[in-house]
């Protein structure tokens, strides 16, 4: 398994311009809470799923199942 950014460096760009512009909270929810400060609690769930691979919620970040 790894993580890695997405290769879209727009994207990657645009995310990290929420992230700071939020103090470091998804930048693609509504809510502020410690779940949801990157990395949020889902996408930290979607990694322990064994069977989960693809993009967390913003698409910052990939899971491969492969290393
Ligand atoms: S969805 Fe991605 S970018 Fe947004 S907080 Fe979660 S891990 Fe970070």
């Amino acid at each position: 398994m790894k993580i890695t950014e997405n290769e879209d460096k727009e994207i990657v760009k645009m995310i990290r311009e929420g992230l700071a512009a939020t103090g470091g909270y998804c930048p693609c929810r509504r809510e502020r809470t410690p779940e949801t400060k990157c990395m949020c609690k889902e996408f930290k769930e979607q990694i322990k799923d064994p069977e989960f691979e693809g993009f967390c919620h913003c698409m910052l970040y990939y899971k491969s199942l492969e290393n």
